[in-house]
């Protein structure tokens, strides 16, 4: 895609009031003292993506091509303040949401980001946050400090050559590891770890990424390289279904699958059978989970995201910034809960992969 075309397809948010033909709902009706979709999934996490910018270009997420020295990111002015993110989750957690996970972008880039962590505490929710490592080491004791819960940090390889190839900035991997060391003496651990997988690039390195956590409390989970946004030119034959990582590991160290921790939690996990600790896998292209999908994003301009792989948003800005009262956006947003019926990964074909979708970076990974 031309990288012109990539500001105004995120800037195509719709007015929530014209979206549906249906009236918006009034005032939200609960099932079972929860609010529900049309499939009957309830709201609980929500993801709020606090910066659309991050110091890193991942080949797969923010690839430099699309991302580079023109790309125009959002203006200060459009981007949510603290206040307003936090009236908004406080609002969010009274229609059910248990867990915020804060990220981006590289959330860390976010000036004072323990600011915000300190005013979503107050919300007695888990709060977390998934980050590329490189300014942990800095901040991890003032986060913790904010009442951070745990940390998630993307780590694609221990190999620094291909480490570097893939975040495309040059950051060696001793520096991700340093925050992960701080995040962990800061007192949030256990930490996952996340890898994407993408065959011929760091499908090699599955292995040793196991061995290196392995015994240390933290948690790797592999992901299957998605097809998410519309710039990472993703192709089926690059995916390494989860089912080959777990066959890889556990033929050099026996795993047992275990259950959920939550309902409804993304990572299928298995536990090595010598008590060395467990592992993840995330596996939404061959293994769809939209059935039990509880998450909405917030995008980092305002705007309501109720699948990863959305093709438009709710304006909720418009709203807040127009004077609405809670109970005016506790309608509205219940109102597109309720009219939820996403199911992309159940869906998807090499047809839809190529549909115009939001980047992640902007709606929050
Ligand atoms: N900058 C932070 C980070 O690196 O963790 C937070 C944002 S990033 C978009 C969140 C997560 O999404 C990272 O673990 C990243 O590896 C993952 N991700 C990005 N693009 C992906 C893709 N195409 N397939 C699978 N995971 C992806």
């Amino acid at each position: 895609m031309h990288a012109a075309t990539i500001p105004s397809l995120l800037w195509k948010v719709i007015p929530i009031a014209s979206q549906s033909a249906a009236p918006a709902a009034k005032a939200p009706a609960f099932a079972g003292g929860r609010l529900v979709d049309t499939r009957g999934r309830p709201l609980r996490d929500l993801r709020i993506s606090v910066t659309d910018r991050c110091n890193f270009r991942c080949v797969y997420c923010m690839p430099r091509e699309v991302f580079d020295a023109d790309y125009r990111f959002l203006p200060h002015s459009a981007i949510l303040t603290f206040e307003e993110i936090s009236r908004l989750s406080s609002v969010l957690v009274g229609l059910g949401v248990e867990k915020i996970r804060l990220t981006g972008g590289e959330p860390l880039v976010r000036k004072n980001l323990e600011r915000l962590v300190a005013m979503l505490a107050k919300l007695d929710v888990e709060i977390t946050l998934t980050t590329n490592g490189s300014l942990l080491a800095r901040q991890a004791a003032a986060l913790a400090a904010a009442r951070l819960d745990r940390v998630t940090v993307s780590l694609d390889s221990l190999d620094d050559a291909s480490f570097r190839a893939m975040n495309d900035a040059d950051f060696p991997v001793a520096k991700v590891i340093e925050g992960i060391e701080a995040a962990s003496a800061a007192g949030l651990a256990p930490i996952k770890i996340n890898m994407v997988v993408k065959r011929g690039v760091n499908d090699a390195d599955v292995v040793a990424m196991a061995e290196r956590w392995r015994g240390t409390g933290h948690i790797v989970r592999f992901i299957e390289y998605m097809d998410v946004g519309s710039s990472n030119g993703w192709r089926m034959d690059e995916v390494v279904p989860s089912a080959e990582v777990v066959r890889r590991i556990g033929a050099r160290w026996p795993l047992e699958p275990i259950g959920a921790n939550y309902p409804g939690e993304v990572a299928e996990r298995w536990r090595y059978v010598d008590g060395a600790g467990e592992i993840g896998v995330i596996s939404s292209v061959t293994q769809a989970f939209c059935s039990s999908c509880t998450r909405l994003r917030l995008s980092t301009e305002g705007s309501l995201y109720t699948c990863l792989f959305a093709q438009s948003g709710h304006d909720l800005k418009s709203l807040l910034r127009g004077g609405a009262s809670d109970e005016e956006l506790r309608n509205e947003i219940a109102s597109v809960w309720q009219r939820r019926a996403d199911r992309y990964s159940e869906i998807r074909t090499a047809e839809t992969a190529k549909q115009r979708k939001v980047e992640m970076s902007y709606i929050g990974g």
